[in-house]
């Protein structure tokens, strides 16, 4: 085996709730799912593809704390499903979309939001507004098998105990299967890959010292101090 010129980097790791480590290889995000998030976003509601981006494996963050990152003054909180993969393909079918789901968490989708009105705006990329550092706060990945089909349940975000966020799973735009088999006509998913599924309604700022409780029903609560 060739030697590595310098020593590899951590493979980014999501904690689940058997006690082992998912390892991170991808991380896609659907952007508007939820109607009422694509109308107060300035959008049309009606059905239309999704679009997706990226945010890095190792933005993902299950240490409970996100810092306020530099270059903002806006960093919203999005709520959101993550779907975390055990097998993949390319040109998945809806109706076999599920069997490489292994698991499910809640996370947070931390977005500068400024940074990315500014990159719509010049019609570039979202990097800096999306991909930054630990900018995925995630709670531990649940087994599939445990939770089935994660297909409604209430989705909420309390910044400081007040509700900011909420919804219901059964409002996405599109649905945890149509998601796995779009994306995987574009790129060829494998194990190790993650999809955030987009926000409901009510995304807003936050500031230092701000408490983010994240909720999912079957999944729990994710907890975030901004620091
Ligand atoms: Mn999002």
């Amino acid at each position: 085996m060739t030697e590595l010129v310098i020593p590899a980097p951590a493979i980014p790791t999501i904690p689940t709730s058997t006690g082992g480590a998912f390892p991170v290889r991808r991380v896609y995000c659907i952007g508007r799912n939820y109607a009422a998030h694509v109308v107060e976003m300035g959008g049309d509601p009606n059905r239309e593809a999704p679009f997706f981006f990226q945010k890095n494996p190792n933005n993902l963050d299950a240490s409970g704390e996100f810092p306020y990152p530099p270059h903002s003054s806006d960093v919203h909180h999005e709520v959101e499903l993550v779907v975390a993969l055990k097998s993949g393909g390319s040109n998945i079918s809806v109706e076999d979309a599920l069997d490489h789901v292994w698991g499910y968490a809640v996370s947070l989708d931390m977005t500068r939001r400024d940074l990315q009105g500014e990159a719509k705006k010049a019609g570039r990329p979202w990097e800096t507004g999306k991909a930054f550092e630990r900018s995925g706060p995630i709670g531990p990945l649940q087994p599939a098998a445990d939770l089935g089909e994660m297909n409604n349940g209430r989705i909420e975000l309390r910044v400081n105990g007040q509700v900011r966020q909420e919804g219901d799973l059964n409002q996405m735009i599109w649905k945890v299967p149509e998601m796995i088999a779009f994306l995987s006509e574009y790129f060829e998913l494998q194990a190790g890959d993650v999809i955030m599924s987009g926000t409901p309604s009510g995304v807003g700022a936050v500031v230092k010292g701000d408490q983010m409780d994240a909720m999912i029903e079957g999944l729990g609560t994710l907890s975030v101090k901004v620091v």
